[in-house]
């Protein structure tokens, strides 16, 4: 630069620029900066997308009685905190805010009545439209394919039989491929079904064993499980399985009872919030306390239908479970108890499915948008020692939360039932990246009690600080209409406390002084007061915080990807536009500091991606640069637990096992996951699978 621009000159140019890494630029000119659609010329540079993106989602408040300097004022804080890679909104935003393409949201459930189409739009056929629009767009869908008769059940109607949810499946993965996003991004699915299914046999097969890598290539699957099944695998009991078929008839009693059944509701929240609601609503048909019975009542019911095909030994379907994902890494778990336990909105009706990733369960029809903020910029250095920036986390979260509702203005719904839905809740997610890197900056190696600690106090502040937005922002533009403050749960409440999250996993060690102190100011923050703020002037958004993978605009931000460890030191990434060396820029720098960054070193590094094993590196160098492969099992779901217990929607996280890690393995894990409070489960072992849906990394 000095040779160039005169000796200090080149500080003179906008410096934001050159905060954006190679591989940064190569991702947002390849899909995200605008052409011309004519010349293909691009019309945009970085920081020119930065500011549509600013100004577009700024320009909103106008509508809330906002006075154009003020919009502008805030139209400068959003393009400060994106162009400074503080925190970058999910892909759609980036790529669609002000274009014609208007959905500007990554996830997406949509429900899948059993019939070919409904007058209310729910039907499979109408299910596979609603996601030809979405994923055209950019989203990703997720779907619950429990209502669908099983394979071989009967079709009235024609007098036919019927062939299964796992087809119908089949077209939705075909028509996937088929709209491939308007060529920028690949559409992603995922497929639930709930463990009562009669057809969850072959659910739980359709991606593995011979199908594996050939099969619903765009889905990633999971099933559904509830804490009845649960602990009937501990016990080694049987549990049924059920055709929905059986049970379409709603309102009556017939259907409450083997819907309770089929659902295996827990009892101690169903129970009591089904009370509560009925003493609102003084008692609708299916909610009469008279009618509230147990699950084995239920079943018995169930029985005399005719709606229970077979009884199954619960341990031997989580076996195939687990067979079934050692092999492949699908399918994952959704906790559908937990997930409803711990919904605040849980009155609005049942949640039954995720987006494709796992950090969004949501009703039929919501979609959520997703931001992230990246924790390694907040991580500064002074004589005294290193410190976390908490005054910048708290200012960059307040305007990401106004960005983020903002954007549920600003979107172009595909579909009326969508927009209805996104706006009577609101949901928002703001998540995190860079997490593996502020552990590195901090010196704290991603495998320690330490890290879990530090996860776990970052995580509540960010949540507060979160929701203390979305009030702020409820008193000036109002609550989300479905708002209801009494019934409005809070899931700090309910938070497990850190020591238990040890217990479980059965790792040994108390936090430092160093991290305590770290992150004392944590320890000062008061969620009841907060909650008397709620109740007082309301809430804009049902949900605050969730944290996504990150999979895109971590690259863009130039940082590791959500909460997940570094993948590999040194690697090839294959994404759809190419193949990217990379080396992550803090190893190369620990490398420099004991004068180990010549070509021959970081070659070899580049073989295995890994220095764990190496023993000619610094033992330093060892600790704090393990590998997604490397960490233990239990420390990757500990980084989950604890971002879970402060998150009000979901925790995307993959559980990256070594290649040779056998099925008990994957056991261990998901039914530890149980325990842990964890709303969903997913594993991958190393070499499992040619490829991954979204992305994938080659260590050569
Ligand atoms: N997603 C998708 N297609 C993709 C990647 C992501 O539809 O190729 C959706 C999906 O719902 C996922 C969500 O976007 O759960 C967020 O993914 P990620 O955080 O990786 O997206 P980014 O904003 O980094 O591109």
């Amino acid at each position: 630069y000095n040779h160039v621009y005169g000796k200090g000159k080149w500080k003179d140019f906008d410096p934001k620029d050159l905060l954006l890494t190679y591989n940064a630029l190569k991702v947002l000119e390849a899909r995200y900066l605008l052409k011309d659609p004519n010349t293909l010329r691009y019309i945009e540079t970085p920081q020119m997308m930065f500011r549509r993106v600013a100004k577009y989602l700024a320009s909103v408040e106008l509508k809330y009685g906002k006075s154009e300097s003020e919009v502008k004022a805030l139209e400068e804080k959003f393009y400060e905190i994106m162009s400074n890679l503080r925190f970058l909104p999910n892909t759609p935003t980036l790529m669609n805010s002000g274009t014609r393409l208007g959905i500007l949201s990554a996830c997406f459930v949509i429900p899948v009545r059993d019939s070919m189409t409904t007058p209310e739009g729910d039907g499979i056929y109408d299910a596979l439209r609603a996601m030809a629009l979405v994923h055209q767009q950019g989203g990703g869908t997720g779907f619950d394919f429990s209502e669908l008769r099983p394979k071989g059940d009967v079709v009235a109607s024609t007098a036919g039989v019927a062939s299964g949810p796992v087809s119908f499946m089949k077209i939705f993965d075909v028509s996937t491929d088929v709209v491939k996003q308007g060529g920028k991004r690949r559409g992603a699915n995922m497929g639930v079904m709930h463990v009562w299914h009669a057809e969850i046999e072959d659910f739980i097969n359709s991606k593995s064993g011979k199908l594996k890598d050939v099969q619903l290539q765009n889905f990633n699957i999971s099933v559904g499980v509830y804490d009845y099944f649960m602990e009937k695998v501990e016990r080694g009991e049987e549990v049924p399985l059920i055709t929905p078929r059986k049970t379409r008839i709603p309102g009556t009693d017939h259907d409450y009872y083997i819907n309770k059944a089929r659902n295996y509701m827990s009892e101690e929240w169903a129970q009591e919030e089904i009370l509560n609601e009925l003493e609102e609503k003084g008692g609708a048909v299916w909610l009469d306390e008279s009618k509230i019975i147990t699950v084995d009542e239920a079943l018995v019911i169930a029985e005399k239908e005719g709606a229970i095909i077979r009884w199954i030994n619960a341990r031997s379907l989580f076996n195939e479970i687990v067979k079934s994902a050692w092999d492949s890494g699908d399918p994952g778990l959704l906790f559908i108890d937990e997930i409803n336990r711990r919904h605040p909105v849980w009155y609005l009706g049942k949640i039954n499915a995720t987006n494709p990733c796992g950090e969004e369960p949501l009703l039929p029809w919501e979609s959520c948008n997703l931001g992230s903020i990246n924790l390694e910029k907040f991580v500064k250095e002074t004589e005294n020692g290193k410190y976390i920036d908490w005054d910048g986390l708290a200012e960059t979260i307040k305007y990401a939360v106004r960005l983020l509702d903002n954007v549920i203005d600003a979107n172009k719904y595909p579909l009326k039932q969508i927009e209805q839905a996104t706006k009577s809740t609101r949901k928002v997610g703001l998540g995190v990246m860079g997490l593996a890197r502020m552990l590195i900056k901090l010196g704290i190696p991603y495998d320690s009690v330490d890290a879990i600690y530090l996860s776990y106090q970052v995580a509540k502040f960010i949540y507060y600080h979160a929701f203390k937005t979305s009030i702020e922002l409820a008193k000036e533009k109002g609550s989300f209409p479905v708002y209801d403050p009494l019934r409005y749960h809070d899931i700090w409440e309910s938070a497990r406390p850190f020591e238990y999250l040890l217990e479980v996993t059965k790792v040994e060690g108390k936090p430092s002084e160093y991290v305590r102190k770290l992150t004392a100011i944590v320890d000062k923050l008061d969620f009841s007061e907060l909650k008397a703020e709620r109740i007082k002037h309301g809430l804009r958004n049902a949900t605050v915080v969730s944290v996504a993978p990150t999979g895109t605009i971590s690259i863009i931000a130039g940082t590791s990807s959500s909460i997940e460890p570094l993948f590999a030191l040194a690697f090839i990434r294959n994404v759809a536009v190419g193949k990217f060396m990379e080396i992550d820029s803090l190893f190369l720098e620990y490398l420099r500091k004991y004068e180990l960054d010549n070509p021959e070193v970081v070659k070899k590094v580049a073989e295995t991606g890994t220095v764990g094993e190496n023993m000619f590196m610094p033992a330093t160098i060892r600790k704090l640069f393990r590998t997604a492969h490397e960490v233990p099992p239990e420390f990757h779901l500990l980084h989950q637990a604890a971002w879970q217990q402060w998150n009000d929607s979901g925790t995307s996280k993959t559980i990256n096992l070594r290649s040779e890690e056998p099925p008990e393995t994957v056991e261990r894990v998901y039914l530890m996951a149980w325990k842990l409070g964890v709303k969903g489960i997913t594993v991958y072992r190393d070499k499992s699978k040619s490829q991954q849906v979204i992305y994938f990394g080659i260590k050569k």
